[in-house]
């Protein structure tokens, strides 16, 4: 039998026998989401060995989950490109702001004077 780096948590570390399923299963859930705001969600299982009677306890699975944050940042990222168009447009076009601020600045001699 060929042993391979990774364990699997299948296989009972004591003699090798391979379980079909874990007798309990159960999920750890990261309290901290990492750098891209997922959490991690880590399938437990509790085996029990059917040969040795060997018991132990491996990691199934981990489940990232990009929660709503995600979701979020995905959709502004969107918005973010299609916004992005669009303002430049409007600045190219924007002599528009040049007479608004000449206007505030007609506004404050004004208010000198
Ligand atoms: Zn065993």
């Amino acid at each position: 039998m060929a042993r391979s780096k990774k364990r699997d948590p299948y296989v009972c570390p004591n003699c090798g026998t391979r379980v079909s399923e874990p007798k309990k299963t159960w999920q750890l859930v990261s309290p901290m989401p990492d750098s891209q705001g997922r959490i991690t969600i880590t399938i437990m299982g509790s085996f029990e060995c059917p040969n040795c009677g060997h018991k132990w306890r491996a990691v199934i699975s981990k489940i990232k989950v990009g929660g709503d944050e995600v979701e979020v940042e995905t959709k502004s990222k969107k918005k973010k490109l299609k916004g992005s168009s669009k303002p430049k447009e409007e600045r190219e076009e924007g002599e528009v702001i040049e007479l608004d601020l000449s206007d505030i600045e007609k506004e404050f001699e004004n208010e000198e004077v």
